[in-house]
C-alpha cells in the first residue's frame, strides 16, 4: 500500500492475545471498488480523495494489509436457534484494526468475505455481491433511521466466482463497529471454564464500552453486574427501536448480538410491510423463532446467556451471583417497554405522558394486524398518515371492514388524547414527520437494486442508498420508494446467503 490509510491503534490485538488468531485475507484476483462510503471514511480520518479506486479495492478486499493493521480472526461461540455451538468465530471475516475516529470514538474496521480462517469449519470464507450490498443498504438505512448499527465502509467485487446454489460473483464488505464483541465472545471462554480469560475479556470490554465502571484499573463483581445492566439497557433500547421501525433481524443468535448495543450481522433481515407480529422472512427460520413479535423475548433470552457466562465474575458464591444476575435480566421487559412506549409516544405525536398511552399504541397496532379477511395495512405509511390526521390535514382511511371498526375506535380515543396535549397541530405534525420515516428499504426495491448490481448496473443501488440516506423528508419524484411492494411481489423470502 503506497498511500497512508488509517492511524491504527489495535487494542484487541494488543490486549487480548489468545482471544483470536492472527490471520490474513485472501488475495482477490481482480478487485474492483463497488462503493466507498466517503463520509464514513473521512470520519475515520481517511481522505477518500487521496485514495484511488484501485487502491481502495485492494485495501478493502483484504488483498493487502495497510500499514499498522493487525488483521485477526476473533474467537466466539454462540447459541444458534437455541442450540449451543462452542466454536464459531470469524469464519469469513477479519478484524483488520481499530482507529480513533474524529469524535474520539474507537471503531473497528472489519472485513467480511475475505477468505477462510481457522474458524471456517466447512465454509469457504467468501461472500457474494448480493448479500454484501444488502448489508450495505440496510446498515446505512438503519444509520439514517438513527438506529445504532455497524456501518458499511466499502464494498469490493473480488473478481472471483463463488459457488452457492449457483455460481455467484464474490465480494467483500468492509464495515465499521464500535466493537465486534458479542454475547458469544463471552460464551466462548465461559463454556471452556477459562475464568481468568473471561475476566480479562470482561475487563477489556468494560474499559472499552463502560470505562466509568472501572475502579483502580480493575473490575469488581458489582462492576460486572453494572456492565450486564448496561448491556441489558442498550439492547432493550435497540430492540425497541427495531420494533418501532418494523425491522426484523432474522437471525438473533447470541453470536449476532453485540454488547455495544449496535445492530450487527445483517443476513436475512428485512423490514415488515403489513403489520403482523408473526412476520418471518428468513427461509431457515422455519419455526418463527425470530419472528417480528418475538424479538424482545429473544433479546432477553440472549441476555440471560450473557448473564450466565458472567456469573463467575459477579460473585464467588454461585447462588448469590444467580440471584443478582436474574434480577438484572428480569428488569429487561420493563426497560424495553419504557423505551418502546416513549418511542410510540413520539411516533403518535404525544407530547405529555399519560398512563394509558401504551394501551393506546397497542390498540393502534391491534387494529392494523393483517387478518385473513382485511387487506394488509402498511406499518410505515400508517404513521405518516397519522401525522396528517394529527395535523388536521387529512382523514386516515384505515383498514376496511371489521378491522376498520377497531381502527375507527382507536382514532376516536387518539383524537381525544391529542386534545389533552397543548402542542399546536401543525407543530405536532412536523414532530411526527421527523420521527416516522417515509422511506425504508422496501423489500422489492432492495431486490431490484441487488439484481441490477449483480448484473453489473450499480445505478439502482446508488439511487436507493441516496433515498434512504434521508428517510424522513418527503421529496418529489420518489413516490415509488415510499410505496409498499406491488401485490405480484408475493411472499418475501430472505436467505443467509453468505
Ligand atoms: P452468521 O449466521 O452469518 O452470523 O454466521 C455464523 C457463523 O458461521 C460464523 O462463525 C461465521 O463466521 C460462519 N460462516 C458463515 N458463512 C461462512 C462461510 N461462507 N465460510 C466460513 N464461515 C462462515
Ligand atoms: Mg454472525
Amino acid at each position: 500500500m503506497t498511500h497512508a490509510t488509517f492511524a491504527f491503534d489495535n487494542s484487541y490485538a494488543r490486549d487480548l492475545d489468545g482471544f483470536y488468531v492472527p490471520w490474513r485475507g485472501d488475495v482477490a484476483p481482480a478487485p474492483r471498488l463497488l462503493k466507498l462510503n466517503k463520509e464514513l471514511a473521512s470520519e475515520l480520518g481517511l481522505d477518500p480523495e487521496s485514495l484511488p479506486d484501485d487502491e481502495a479495492a485492494v485495501l478493502f478486499s483484504g488483498s493487502q494489509m495497510p500499514e499498522g493493521a493487525a488483521p485477526l480472526a476473533q474467537a466466539y461461540a454462540g447459541h444458534q436457534f437455541g442450540g449451543f455451538s462452542p466454536q464459531l468465530g470469524d469464519g469469513r471475516a477479519l478484524l483488520i484494526g481499530e482507529v480513533i475516529d474524529r469524535n474520539g470514538q474507537r471503531r473497528d474496521i472489519h472485513l467480511k468475505g475475505s477468505g477462510r480462517t481457522p474458524f471456517s469449519r466447512g465454509g469457504d470464507g467468501k461472500a457474494t455481491i448480493g448479500p454484501v450490498l444488502r448489508e450495505y443498504i440496510i446498515g446505512e438505512a438503519m444509520h439514517a433511521l438513527r438506529i445504532p448499527t455497524t456501518r458499511a465502509l466499502a464494498a469490493v467485487a473480488t473478481g472471483e466466482q463463488v459457488l452457492r446454489d449457483t455460481i455467484l460473483p464474490g465480494a467483500v464488505l468492509a464495515r465499521v463497529a464500535s466493537s465486534h464483541i458479542r454475547v458469544g465472545t463471552f460464551q466462548f471462554f465461559a463454556a471452556r471454564s477459562e475464568v481468568s480469560r473471561l475476566r480479562q475479556l470482561t475487563l477489556y470490554t468494560i474499559a472499552r464500552h463502560d470505562p466509568d465502571l472501572i475502579e483502580n484499573g480493575d473490575i469488581t463483581g458489582a462492576a460486572v453486574l453494572g456492565f450486564l445492566s448496561r448491556v441489558i439497557d442498550r439492547q432493550a433500547k435497540l430492540v425497541a427501536q427495531w420494533m418501532l421501525t418494523g425491522f426484523i433481524h432474522g437471525v438473533m443468535n447470541t453470536d449476532n448480538m453485540t454488547v455495544s448495543g449496535e445492530t450487527i450481522d445483517y443476513g436475512p433481515c428485512a423490514f415488515m410491510d403489513a403489520y403482523d407480529p408473526r412476520t418471518v422472512f428468513s427461509s431457515i427460520d422455519t419455526h418463527g423463532r425470530y419472528a417480528f413479535g418475538n424479538q424482545p423475548a429473544i433479546a432477553q433470552w440472549n441476555l440471560a446467556r450473557l448473564a450466565e457466562a458472567l456469573l463467575p465474575l459477579i460473585d464467588d458464591n454461585e447462588s448469590t451471583a444467580i440471584d443478582q444476575a436474574s434480577e438484572a435480566i428480569n428488569g429487561f421487559p420493563e426497560r424495553f417497554e419504557a423505551a418502546w412506549a416513549a418511542g410510540m409516544r413520539a411516533k403518535m405525536g404525544l407530547e405529555s405522558a399519560e398512563e394509558g398511552d401504551a394501551t393506546l399504541a397497542a390498540d393502534l397496532l391491534a387494529s392494523l394486524r393483517a387478518s385473513e379477511q382485511a387487506p394488509a395495512v402498511d406499518y410505515t405509511l400508517t404513521f405518516r398518515r397519522l401525522a396528517a390526521v394529527a395535523g388536521g390535514l387529512a382523514e386516515h382511511p384505515g383498514p376496511a371492514g371489521e378491522d376498520g371498526e377497531r381502527f375507527r375506535a382507536f382514532l376516536q380515543a387518539y383524537t381525544a388524547r391529542l386534545d389533552r396535549d397543548s402542542m399546536p397541530a401543525e407543530q405536532r405534525m412536523r414532530a411526527m414527520l421527523a420521527v416516522n420515516p417515509l422511506y425504508i428499504p422496501r423489500n422489492h426495491k432492495v431486490e431490484e437494486a441487488l439484481a441490477a448490481a449483480v448484473a453489473g448496473d450499480l445505478a439502482p443501488f446508488n439511487s436507493l442508498l441516496d433515498v434512504l440516506s434521508d428517510p424522513f423528508t418527503e421529496r418529489a419524484g420518489l413516490e415509488a420508494f415510499a410505496e409498499p411492494a406491488p401485490a405480484d411481489f408475493g411472499q418475501y423470502r430472505t436467505f443467509c446467503g453468505t
